[in-house]
């Protein structure tokens, strides 16, 4: 799964549409009322009959008579309202989760024709984009809601009495979003800091123009602004678990990321013109001469450009060709230009041999050209376009009218404003530092939590069910096979939060060393960011612990990490929506359900696969078994390269989604076969009033499909087909569903049906 971003004050009254359009609770508190009555008459007529002059005989053969006519009523009545009504879940959570899947649907639409349509076509109709919005989904709505919970929580008065790392976090957010930071005090010495910072390397170039000098050689400025702003201009470093043996940290060098994030939007006038206009108004802003604002970082953008340039963002290889580990001498003599001796002493604080063999390199090629790169341009240019980096990330946190300018790039380029500062403040900033003390305040605010075993259940059917379906496959051969399923088995979880959540020394230790005031946010985002760069650095020549926690309960995503070949489902991903342990389970299964097998597939997709069960990269494939995969693959990719997105009819990117669309499919199977497996040892479960007339299998794919109901604006989907690695909402939905024999069967589609296309390519 991937993040979403999230928006700001978005609410759906689904209270309010359960009352008004739900008649099913009318209904069922009437008929309840009526079977009451029909049950008294009988002794009320017999006393009344008998007691005047009637013989015995013949009150007995009316008595006789009333009886079976109220049998034969009752069974009728049975028949009729009460037996269906007997089976329909009637709780609160079941009439809000049926009227709310209802309403969603468009029931004219023929499921075998337009599936999305059947299942979300309302949905869109009553969820129009919000002014200022690019995008409005239900899984977006759902994130809301989490965050909602999340900022409350954090408006509330710092108290002397909570960790000392709560505290901070408190602090932090409260800073972050407060007006004051608008205030022409506030800002003035905001301005201060920035440029403080900026002449420690001889100041931002265009603000000096000619005149400007360097201070600082190109690995001191690229060491200290990722130590200090973790801004990597050039490449991008960290400390990472090695993937060929995954106890070691190693040093990873992979290519940087850029400010637009694709390297294809480089290439697109207009998303480059706004992103130019920007660049100006920001140098403006900082008091860059207007006559030359736009020269001078036009002059940082071609560099940018030459860098998105050598980017590599579609590789057809996979992580295997591409892995290579090298020594510090190796890398030296690839890119001659930095010293990598002097870099990583300001990084690490130590000298690393020239002969050790401790660099990973995902980038060879990148990193080839980008010493040509260095040669041609000079000081003065990559110290502009490292500096401009710096102060592009820190933009969100400077004050109104930087802010204005960034919003106004999202205007031209996404169609949208970006979301409110808040959102910025939670999930850009804080999240990142303070994961351990979000869980703590969300666990704190729970009345009952007992979600890791609710869930348990759920994950071990969906774990033994793959393993089922591994042991039954027939394309892989028997050596593969074991592996396979040694991998599955292996396979950890980290479900909800850690143990150590509510622990508060632990909590407090991981904060000890940041210095979070009410004073100025900007200083806490400099301390926030060399915090977080400075952990990461401590790791090098640690081993690597492989029950750390490794993302934050705020952050509405579910992963699956190779290296530890383990699944992880944060406790913001088991609200409402997705789970509910009072949901029937063919939703359960459909959604959160649905969520984990996919998780658990990440394992065997494009690239997962190469890793063994001990999260090593290792070929264990064997030849004929890797060549099957490949064709199962190839059938996904030209599958989904066949879609067009007609709302912008543009073609779907078969080969940059591949990864994420084998997870959809075979993990929309493997849910669907776990709920098969819970029906057939827990039998019937209660349907839902309003949508009684499907069947528990049907009620899956429904459940499971309105996970994806989504509306975008053109310029928001033209990007995302572009750049994502997802496949938009329509045909994840319709991409999952025509691969599904199941699918067909349940819903009783024709051969011709649009929905059951001939060739379904299936992975497990
Ligand atoms: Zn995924």
């Amino acid at each position: 799964m991937a993040s979403v971003p999230v928006s700001l004050g978005e609410h759906e009254s689904l209270m309010t549409e359960v009352q008004v359009r739900s008649p099913s609770t009318a209904t069922a508190a009437t008929t309840a009322a009526t079977t009451m009555k029909h049950k008294r008459p009988t002794n009320w007529l017999k006393a009344y009959l008998c007691q005047n002059k009637m013989t015995f005989g013949l009150c007995l053969s009316l008595l006789l008579a009333i009886t079976i006519v109220m049998s034969l009523l009752f069974l009728y009545a049975l028949h009729t309202r009460l037996r269906p009504q007997q089976k329909l879940c009637l709780t609160p959570e079941c009439i809000t989760l049926a009227a709310d899947t209802y309403n969603a649907m468009d029931v004219t639409v023929d499921p075998c024709e337009d599936f999305y349509q059947f299942a979300c076509g309302n949905w869109d109709k009553s969820h129009p984009i919000p002014e200022g919005r690019s995008v409005r989904s239900s899984f977006e709505s759902f994130v809301n809601d989490v965050v909602d919970l999340y900022r409350e929580l954090l408006r509330k008065p710092v108290l002397s009495t909570e960790p000392d790392a709560v505290r901070k976090l408190k602090t932090f957010y409260q800073t972050c979003i407060s007006t004051e930071r608008d205030s022409p005090a506030v800002e003035n010495a905001t301005y201060h800091i920035l440029m403080q910072h900026l002449d420690r390397f001889g100041g931002f170039p265009p603000l000096y123009g000619e005149q400007w000098q360097s201070k600082s050689s190109l690995e001191r400025l690229l060491a200290t602004l990722h130590l200090e702003f973790n801004i990597e201009p050039l490449f991008e470093l960290k400390v990472a678990a090695d993937d060929m043996n995954n106890s070691q940290h190693i040093i990873l060098i992979n290519h940087p990321s850029l400010f637009l994030q694709a390297s294809a939007a480089y290439e697109s006038g207009e998303e480059i013109d706004a992103y130019l206009n920007f660049m100006v108004s920001v140098a403006t802003s900082l008091g860059v001469d207007r006559s030359q604002a736009r020269s001078e970082m036009q002059r940082i953008l071609t560099f940018e450009k030459a860098i998105a340039n050598i980017r590599d963002d579609q590789p057809s290889n996979t992580v295997m060709d591409f892995y290579k580990k090298i020594s510090v001498g190796e890398l030296q003599q690839m890119v001659k230009s930095i010293n990598w001796t002097v870099y990583f002493h300001i990084v690490f604080k130590e000298y690393i041999p020239p002969d050790q063999s401790i660099v990973v390199l995902y980038a060879s090629q990148y990193m080839e050209d980008l010493e040509r790169l260095i040669r041609r341009f000079d000081i003065r240019t990559m110290t502009g376009y490292a500096l401009w980096r710096v102060i592009a990330s820190l933009v969100p946190d400077l004050s109104k009218t930087f802010r204005e300018a960034h919003y106004e790039l999202a205007r031209l380029t996404q169609g949208a404003a970006l979301n409110g500062i808040g959102s910025h403040c939670l999930l850009n900033r804080a999240d990142e530092t303070f994961a351990q003390s979000m869980t703590y305040l969300y666990l704190k605010s729970q009345s009952d939590d007992n979600i890791r075993e609710e869930l348990q259940e759920v994950i071990l059917n969906i774990r033994s069910t793959f393993y089922e379906t591994i042991k039954r496959n027939t394309w892989m051969t028997n050596d593969t096979k074991k592996v396979a399923l040694a991998k599955a088995q292996l396979m950890s979880e980290f479900i909800a939060y850690p143990l150590e959540a509510l622990n508060e020394t632990y909590l407090n230790i991981s904060h000890a060393h940041l210095n979070i005031a009410f004073d100025n946010h900007l200083n806490n985002v400099i301390n926030l960011l060399g915090n977080e760069v400075r952990k990461n650095i401590a790791l090098f020549r640690k081993p690597v612990d492989k029950n750390q926690w490794m993302t934050s309960s705020a952050q509405v995503n579910a992963l699956y990490d190779s290296n530890r070949n383990a699944i992880i489902i944060p406790v913001g991903m088991t609200r409402p929506f997705l789970y509910s342990s009072k949901f029937p389970h063919f939703v359960i299964y459909g959604r959160i359900g649905m969520v984990i097998a996919h998780e658990i597939i990440h394992g065997f997709d494009t690239n997962g696969r190469y890793f063994d069960e001990h999260g090593n990269l290792n070929q264990w494939w064997n030849n004929e078994t890797d060549a099957t995969y490949r064709e199962t693959e190839r059938c996904i990719v030209e599958q989904y390269s066949n879609y067009t997105y007609e709302q912008v009819n543009m073609t779907l990117n078969g080969n940059t989604t591949r990864s994420e669309n084998i997870a959809d499919i075979a993990g929309t199977e493997l849910a669907f076969l776990a709920y098969k497996q819970w029906l057939k040892v827990h039998g019937d479960e209660r349907r839902l009033p309003l949508l009684d007339n499907y069947t528990h299998e049907q009620m899956f794919f429904i459940a499971f499909s309105q996970i994806w109901c989504g509306n975008y604006l053109n310029e928001r989907l033209r990007k995302d087909i572009r750049d994502m690695i997802h496949t938009p909402f329509r045909y994840r939905m319709i991409g999952s569903l025509h691969s599904s024999h199941h699918f067909s069967r349940v819903f009783q589609c024709k051969e011709n049906a649009k929905m059951n296309p001939q060739t379904k390519c299936t992975v497990f």
